[in-house]
């Protein structure tokens, strides 16, 4: 089997530089999922509901942060204001599944994020559960939207 361009790790340490919460960035849009949100809203102490309403938009039927002059919401002082409990996109930037091509890697990853190559060094083991569990949080939307359709009979 050929070698991953991470088998032997890659270090990363977010250096608050905020480029990944301001537009322009790769992804565009910082989509939620329900855990996202439910989570958010607890922290600031509103309703879900109440969250979705202030905060979110839809594109495409898929629910994300609506932006202010184009950064996050959120993004206070170049700093995240709900960092703790920062959406699941943002936590486990930069290694998302699109991004773990060598090329994308080289060429858009690395020369955004000043936190590649810095810091802590994650394993291709460590690399691969964050890159899991973005899969298996997707495949449980998916799994949820199939009940949704199957419920209403569409
Ligand atoms: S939620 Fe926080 S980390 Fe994510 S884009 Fe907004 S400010 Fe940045």
């Amino acid at each position: 089997m050929r070698k991953k361009f991470y088998q032997d790790g890659i270090r990363f340490e977010c250096q608050r530089s905020s480029t990944c919460c301001k537009s322009g960035h790769i992804e565009g849009y910082v989509y939620l999922s329900l855990e996202d949100r439910r989570q958010i809203a607890n922290h600031l102490g509103i309703s879900t509901i109440g969250f979705t309403k202030r905060y979110n938009a839809k594109t495409r039927k898929k629910y994300h942060l609506k932006q202010t002059k184009h950064d996050c919401p959120f993004l206070k002082n170049n700093h995240c204001s709900i960092y703790k409990v920062r959406p699941m996109q943002c936590r486990t930037w930069p290694f998302w599944p699109e991004n773990m091509k060598k090329y994308t890697w080289r060429k858009d990853v690395k020369k955004e994020c000043p936190g590649v190559g810095k810091g802590k060094l994650y394993t291709i083991d460590e690399i691969k559960k964050i890159l899991k569990s973005q899969i298996l949080a997707k495949r449980k939307k998916l799994t949820t939207l199939i009940k949704t359709i199957k419920k209403t009979n569409i």
